[in-house]
């Protein structure tokens, strides 16, 4: 590593979504902006009134909304698999029960059949909803909605990251996980833009669908 040549981080404007080094763009409200895109984003923001939260007057999800709403999706995951658990416990107990002390070979491909299918399911649900719905049924719910900081909706690479942020690297590694979701809270809590560590890594927004003009 030479110390001449230190990496310049490229960004991208948020208005016309060209790429930019970092010391090129401004951040006004949160939001990156090029020189040649400040003019015409600051008389938009002065507009829609300076003093909102935000320069296109979104209202930002905050922690308890959010919660809310993962809440909900957890209670809609939970119908099916206690289906799905009454159908198929009697099934691995008896198959458990014919052979007590060894582990049972066909009692773990059953969990891990359900664990895979599960997890699957979970991200077939989540990534869908979030292409097609701009957010989960408990997102719904709670009238919010997920975007992109320049307010398009989601690409399917940022459904897909965003689900993998959240439900992997976030809150799906034993023991770490305690920490990564008390910190992402954390984050989520005290940014202006309510912004979660999936938020800040996908470049996504969860703000009230009503706010939205
Ligand atoms: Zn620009």
């Amino acid at each position: 590593m030479s110390p001449e040549a230190p990496v310049q981080t490229v960004l991208a404007c948020s208005q016309c979504g060209r790429t930019f080094p970092h010391s090129d763009l401004v951040q006004i409200a949160g939001n990156r902006v090029c020189a040649e895109c400040k003019p015409a984003f600051l008389s938009r923001m002065m507009a829609s009134g300076a003093a909102s939260a935000s320069p296109l007057g979104w209202r930002y999800g905050g922690f308890w909304i959010r919660f809310g709403a993962r809440f909900i999706d957890g209670l809609i995951f939970m119908v099916p698999v206690v289906i799905l658990v009454a159908v198929l416990m009697p099934n691995l107990i008896r198959a458990r029960g014919q052979a007590p002390v060894v582990p049972n070979p066909a009692f773990a491909a059953g969990f891990l059949t359900f664990f895979v299918v599960f997890f699957l399911a979970g991200a077939c649900y989540e990534i869908l909803m979030l292409k097609y719905r701009s957010g989960t049924l408990g997102k719904m719910a709670c009238g919010l909605k997920v975007i992109r900081s320049d307010g398009r909706s989601l690409s399917w690479g940022v459904c897909f990251g965003r689900f993998f942020m959240w439900n992997v690297v976030t809150s799906g590694i034993p023991y770490i996980n305690s920490i990564l979701v008390l910190v992402s809270s954390i984050m989520l809590g005290v940014d202006n833009e309510k912004r979660a560590l999936h938020d800040r890594v996908c470049d996504t927004r969860v703000i009230y669908k009503q706010s939205v003009a």
